[in-house]
């Protein structure tokens, strides 16, 4: 399985927690058509839909991006011990396997220098934080958490006006500010000359991908502006849990069209191992080639 690879000067890693079929496709973008998605089903099945269960074959993962300033993580899956009583394949963790992930890469929590969450939905910001004699501490000691201002006013004021709802930003971003690691951002901050946000907004009101390194050796790491390689496709096609899709279909084809046909490595955060690939045009769309 590749979890590793090498970009010019900087080297990705992905930290795996989880990788199952989990939705079933017609319920997870709601305006997909059964027509549409039998069309579809050859190149799908079985790598991005299970073809027992047509579900839908996702990956919950962490990326690792070394540069030779920094040690980046972005976007810290679900996480220990987390109550998410609506999602029972999230509710309450307790698995060892994203520790020894991590540790696999020959990092440790103290050698991550920023921690990025392209999100703040409950598969992106898990560990952010783990339990400490009862209470949420930070996971990565000396990061810096990096949030969108406008992605954290919004999730802030949906926790304080409805906390049982919003469990995941109770233990796993409040915990972040009270420790005094966040450092609150525009969504198109540069951090330095190998590493810059670039807003994608749709999928939530300010998220947020990140792209690293140089000129023809660079990568982008999308987050959820993108889940399955059928968005690629159909770049209009949304999910359920979008905020706004139409405009998370903008956000696809202006990213989709900057960055297809190139050497950018697109590094996605739900697709199936390998997870990362390039994108070339197809008919209205663009195809997705992993690995
Ligand atoms: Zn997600």
């Amino acid at each position: 399985m590749t979890t590793q690879i090498k970009v010019g000067e900087i080297t990705i890693h992905r930290v795996v927690e989880q990788e199952a079929p989990f939705f079933a496709a017609l319920e997870f973008f709601p305006t997909l058509t059964p027509e549409l998605l039998e069309e579809n089903l050859s190149w799908l099945q079985p790598k991005y839909i299970d073809p027992a269960t047509g579900k839908l074959v996702l990956c919950v993962q962490s990326y690792i991006v070394r540069t030779p300033h920094h040690n980046i993580l972005i976007d810290s899956c679900v996480g220990n011990h987390k109550p998410r009583p609506t999602r029972p394949f999230w509710n309450m963790l307790a698995s060892d396997r994203y520790e020894k992930n991590l540790a696999a890469t020959g990092l440790g929590v103290g050698d991550i220098d920023y921690v990025m969450c392209t999100h703040l939905h409950t598969d992106h910001v898990g560990w952010n934080t783990r339990l400490e004699n009862g209470r949420w501490v930070p996971t990565f000691p000396k990061a810096k958490y990096l949030f969108a201002d406008r992605e954290l006013a919004h999730w802030t004021e949906q926790e304080e006006k409805d906390p049982v709802n919003h469990p995941w930003i109770t233990d796993s971003v409040l915990p972040i500010m009270a420790a005094r690691r966040a450092e609150v951002v525009k969504s198109d901050h540069r951090l330095n000359e190998l590493v810059e946000l670039i807003p994608t907004p749709g999928h939530t009101i300010d998220h947020y991908s990140v792209h690293v390194g140089k000129a023809g050796q660079d990568a982008l790491i999308t987050g959820d502006m993108i889940h399955s390689p059928l968005q690629a496709r159909y770049p209009e096609l949304g999910m359920r849990a979008d905020y706004d899709s139409r405009q998370a279909g903008e956000s696809r084809r202006k990213v989709f069209d900057r960055f297809c046909d190139s050497a950018t490595l697109m590094c996605m955060a739900h697709f199936p191992s390998p997870s990362m690939g390039r994108l070339a045009r197809w008919e209205e769309g663009y195809k997705f080639t992993s690995v």
